[in-house]
């Protein structure tokens, strides 16, 4: 029987850098945060929600032959989500999987964070991963790749502990429901980041009172 591999490293979508993750799904929370001001606040509202800093990137998914592979619901920078509804902003990364279907890592690399998030949809288990350039074989190119997974069921990756070693095509969690919500359509969101520093990661609480990750100095 074909292995199962939905997510390869030729999926990866990289992503030109809004810098923050918050708000992916349509809501954007930055309206929120403690410390901005409104001019700064309503200007960074405008640019997640409009997806200005979001361009195609012209790659196409493509999987090793031999492997039984799940489609892609919703391709980087579409305006389209998975059950067909227009976004309220383009779409940072790419959904695909049915439900249960295995998550892999895309490449060797190590557990960034595993947390529980809310992107407005409920709370869920979200995952980062870190790669480096020399687990990519890559030299002419950023330090580190982010790999980031949401809409899994926390109990699923709560196991995954961070700086834990992982390897290419491990299982890391399986596709479920944004915020675990049976109203929504099954779905793993994966989304690329590039970075030179991992030291720019930052953590912000949202109104719900869930994590999210900001990448400083990254646009
Ligand atoms: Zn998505």
């Amino acid at each position: 029987m074909p292995k199962k591999w939905f997510v390869v490293a030729a999926a990866f979508a990289m992503v030109s850098g809004t810098g923050a993750r918050e708000g992916h799904t349509g809501e954007s929370q930055l309206k929120h945060d403690a410390g901005e001001t409104r001019d700064v606040q309503a200007a960074a509202v405008e640019r997640f929600l409009k997806g200005y800093d979001i361009a195609g990137t012209g790659l196409q998914p493509s999987y090793p032959k031999d492997y039984v592979c799940p489609p892609l619901t919703s391709l980087y920078a579409s305006w389209i989500d998975v059950d067909g509804t227009r976004r309220k902003e383009r779409h940072s990364g790419v959904d695909g999987g049915r439900l249960g279907d295995p998550v892999l890592a895309p490449a060797p690399g190590k557990v960034r964070r595993v947390w529980i998030a809310d992107w407005s949809e409920g709370r869920e288990g979200a995952v980062l991963l870190l790669h480096t350039r020399e687990h990519l074989n890559l030299t002419n190119s950023p330090k580190f790749y982010y790999s980031e997974f949401d809409h899994l069921k926390y109990s699923d990756v709560s196991n995954l502990k961070e700086g834990q070693r992982i390897e290419r095509g491990e299982r890391i969690g399986q596709v479920f429901r944004p915020g675990g919500n049976g109203i929504y359509l099954p779905e793993v969101h994966f989304e690329v980041y590039e970075v030179d520093d991992d030291k720019a990661l930052a953590w912000s609480v949202n109104a719900r009172g869930t994590q999210f990750f900001k990448i400083q100095n990254l646009d």
